[in-house]
């Protein structure tokens, strides 16, 4: 059995109500886990109610229309949870054995923090919350002190309202374009005698993690985040990017490891592209992973992100049973043949009040292949202009 075994959620592309958040918790207390990540700041949203920044609240909260893929929606959305909420869940959780991780993504992912905060980008100009689905250019510059102030302002907060040990900090999809002509990044780069953009971030990055780490918290990071050879070795990576040499290479020199690659704990993604079997097939390991670097996986998590999810039911069905199969991984109960863990499944499926389900015939890989998935599923989300956006 592993030590974490996690599920996130995403409550910035879309949010879910706090009686939502309850019955996924209840369910995920029925499948023993016991760690609840909680996304709350991206580029489309910001959801952590700030007293010392209350901009935050206003700005960062509300987009003005939400355009992901095909469902236009052309009303504003979005508020932050509350602190007596986001204690709510706390407690709720605890209650139940899980610890809430809350996760604070920098320095990527932050258009709705740069819109409420612009002076903390490298122009310092205007920033605009995020519409649409995607990675953005506009991130933290790095090289402003004022920048590490009030990140850790706001970690601060975070920590009055998330007693875990564990904080997540995000490290993921964060482009250069800005720090490579922003002469303050340039001037820290050439005093510091830093040649890569990936060992630029972790200096930053490393000294958040430096700073919670001194307040008895341990930092998870996502896996790009070892691409820079210089990251601390305290943070804990996620590993989702399925290109493992770098995150192999930190987990084999001591570093530890959760385990969510996409192509199997990915939940947003249809049935048809991650089947049942597959996240049930995965195994606890990395190729290239030495015996040593094998126990510093610490565990697995399953995740949900929700750009195209708008309603708790379409969520429920896309989580479940595929997160039943991230739960038998994280006990070490995997062993069983598929088909008796199908019998399983079923027997569990029956102590989930209320819970939705995809519809079996969706669960197992059906005859026509993962390309043709994949087509699908650009198909049904993305428009013209967002693979023109992408490509170019
Ligand atoms: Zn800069």
């Amino acid at each position: 059995m592993f030590e974490y075994r996690g599920f996130m959620l995403d409550s910035v592309r879309h949010m879910q109500r706090i009686e939502e958040i309850k019955k996924l918790i209840d369910a995920l207390a029925v499948l023993k886990f016991n760690k609840f990540h909680w996304h709350l700041t991206d580029d489309q949203g910001w959801r952590f109610e700030s007293e010392r920044f209350p901009e935050l609240n206003t700005v960062a909260a509300v987009r003005p229309y939400s355009d992901f893929g095909k469902t236009r929606d052309d009303e504003p959305y979005g508020r932050v949870y509350t602190k007596s909420e986001m204690r709510e869940i706390v407690d709720y959780c605890a209650e139940r054995g899980i610890d809430v991780i809350p996760e604070f993504d920098i320095p990527g992912h932050t258009s709705a923090l740069l819109s409420a905060i612009p002076s903390l980008s490298c122009s310092g100009k205007d920033v605009k919350i995020k519409t649409h689905q995607g990675i953005f250019k506009d991130v933290l510059c790095l090289a402003k002190e004022e920048t590490f102030e009030v990140i850790t302002a706001i970690l601060d907060e975070f920590l009055e309202v998330f007693p875990s040990e564990y904080i997540h900090i995000g490290g993921d999809e964060a482009p250069r374009d800005h720090w490579k002509s922003c002469p303050d990044c340039q001037k820290y780069m050439q005093e510091n005698g830093i040649e890569n953009y990936a060992e630029y971030q972790n200096c930053f990055m490393n000294r958040i993690i430096g700073y919670l780490e001194s307040k008895n918290r341990h930092c998870i990071v996502w896996n790009e985040a070892a691409n820079g050879s210089n990251l601390d070795k305290r943070a804990i990576i996620q590993y989702w990017k399925e290109n493992p040499k770098p995150a192999v290479k930190f987990i084999n020199g001591g570093g530890k490891a959760i385990l969510s690659p996409f192509s199997y704990c990915y939940f947003d993604y249809d049935y048809n592209i991650t089947p049942l079997n597959r996240t049930y097939s995965l195994k606890p390991y990395l190729n290239g992973l030495t015996e040593e670097g094998k126990k510093n996986i610490i565990g697995v998590e399953g995740t949900v992100w929700t750009e195209y999810i708008i309603g708790n039911e379409q969520l429920e069905s896309l989580v479940f049973p595929r997160i039943i199969a991230v739960s038998k991984l994280a006990l070490g109960e995997n062993n069983k043949p598929y088909k008796d863990f199908v019998a399983d499944v079923h027997g569990i499926r029956n102590r989930l009040n209320g819970i939705a389900f995809c519809d079996e015939k969706l669960w197992k890989k059906p005859r026509i292949s993962t390309a043709y998935g994949w087509l699908k599923f650009v198909k049904d989300h993305y428009t013209k202009e967002f693979i023109k956006e992408q490509i170019l």
